[in-house]
């Protein structure tokens, strides 16, 4: 009892200012701005530096009523959507599971999901260093549960089928998707990973049927697929197979 309200308290901070962080690598990265150098935040706009006070994860945002103190224009509302949902994923590993190594395993997977999501869906690219957290994070997640062998098939069947769709396709699956899956799958035991590759195909063939109906999609219309990867594996890890 008093454990998990402990936990879901740490869960929700945690998950508010690594998410705040996380909305400074989604901004800098893909840009190649560093991560060190502006130090502190600054408007996108006006460039003028960020005070402490208008940092607050969520608050901020609510407070300015999403606009810049300095140059009063529109702030995107994906920062406290970034923010929140980071906190609710971490919130939801907490009773997801009791062992603290899967939880952390857990807030490892959805931190590199929701990067990812937001990265592939601007630049169509995934980033070198979401795929390295997630390989730690299921590396982790392999050893709290030992099944490092089946994990380790996994990871070398998933790489497998993506490098030959990679291949076949063209490069209309990017390499990305290929080293991602294969970091993704160190979470899984191979049944559990055509559950995910399942539910992933599905999830993106929802999100793509606009595009396919209107005809506004052809042969080399290219979907980000990272989003709906993350998302099968995330489903697929419960789904039973002991
Ligand atoms: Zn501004």
């Amino acid at each position: 009892m008093w454990n998990t309200l402990i936990f879901s308290a740490i869960g929700i901070i945690f998950g508010l200012v690594l998410g705040s962080f996380y909305n400074v690598l989604i901004y800098r990265v893909p840009k190649g701005i560093s991560l060190v150098n502006p130090k502190r935040s600054f408007c996108p706009v006006c460039n003028h530096q960020l005070a402490w006070k208008d940092n607050i994860p969520i608050l901020s945002y609510l407070i300015l009523g999403g606009k810049c103190r300095y140059c009063g224009s529109k702030i995107s509302p994906i920062y406290p959507v970034i923010e929140g949902s980071t906190a609710a994923l971490f919130l939801l590993a907490v009773f997801l599971t009791s062992n603290i190594w899967n939880m952390l395993a857990l807030w490892i997977l959805f931190s590199g999901g929701i990067i990812v999501t937001a990265i592939d869906l601007q630049t169509m690219m995934i980033p070198d260093f979401a795929v390295i957290m997630t390989a730690v994070g299921g590396v982790l997640w392999a050893i709290a549960n030992g099944q490092v062998l089946l994990s380790l098939i996994s990871a070398g069947i998933g790489f497998g089928i993506f490098l030959i769709i990679h291949f076949v396709s063209k490069q209309g699956m990017g390499f990305g998707d290929v080293e991602y899956i294969a970091a993704l799958a160190l979470y899984l035991v191979p049944f559990s990973l055509v559950w995910a590759i399942l539910i992933a195909s599905i999830a993106a063939i929802i999100f793509a049927l606009p595009m396919l109906i209107t005809r506004k999609a052809n042969r080399k219309t290219r979907v980000p697929f990272g989003p709906f990867l993350a998302l099968g594996v995330s489903i697929a890890i419960f789904i039973p197979w002991r």
